[in-house]
């Protein structure tokens, strides 16, 4: 059976859209943003679509997590990428909990300290000097990973003495404070990839 119709459930041709909505789930009346998705307005808010997804990752919490690991596993390339542009979007709000944490945990930040410099003592190397990472800075004249010329450059050990690196000047990477931040304890050379112009040929020999 065909039924015609009701204008009162239609709202006029050309009268603007309307501002709130009631969701369907909870029936609470909420401004319009809460269901529009780039793929289209739901017909429940996003607060209940959020409990239902919950939900139903509850209802296989291990399987989930498994998934989840599974996913960061094949893709760690992606994974870092898009932490590393959080990281850059909220730089002042990491700053922050970094700060609060070495006030809140001066024991741990003084082993954590401590820990390195022990590291720096007995690792393989012999070392890096003041004139050697200043010429080291000089050649390359900016953050190795985000190419940025501003601010203090820091040098880094490309692979880690945790991890059984040198402490020499071969090993070491000139990288702003937030890159270095980001970077952590983990192997990463970002000279490899430094285009020739910007590789200028470092002034310092390596013994
Ligand atoms: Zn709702
Ligand atoms: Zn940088």
């Amino acid at each position: 059976m065909c039924r015609a119709p009701d204008p009162a459930a239609y709202r006029p041709l050309g009268s603007p859209p309307p501002e709130t909505k009631r969701c369907t789930r909870c029936q609470e009346e909420k401004p319009i943003a809460e269901f529009t998705y780039p793929s289209g307005t739901r017909s429940r808010c996003k607060a209940c679509l959020n409990e239902i997804g919950k939900e139903k990752r509850n209802l296989d919490l291990d399987g989930a997590r498994a998934a989840d690991r599974a996913r960061r596993a094949s893709n760690p390339d992606g994974i870092r990428a898009s932490r590393r542009k959080h990281y850059h979007a909220n730089k002042a709000y990491y700053a922050a909990k970094s700060t609060a944490w070495v006030k809140d945990n001066p024991e741990a930040n003084r082993a954590r300290r401590a820990r390195y410099r022990a590291r720096k003592l007995t690792a393989p190397g012999g070392g890096v000097s003041l004139a050697e990472w200043i010429t080291l800075r000089d050649s390359y004249g900016c953050c190795v990973s985000c190419l940025r010329t501003d601010g203090p450059l820091e040098p880094d050990h490309v692979l880690p003495l945790a991890l059984g690196g040198r402490d020499h000047i071969d090993n070491i990477q000139p990288l702003c404070r937030s890159c270095n931040a980001s970077k952590k304890d983990r192997h990463i050379d970002y000279r490899v990839g430094h285009t020739s112009w910007l590789l200028r040929e470092p002034a310092f020999t390596t013994i």
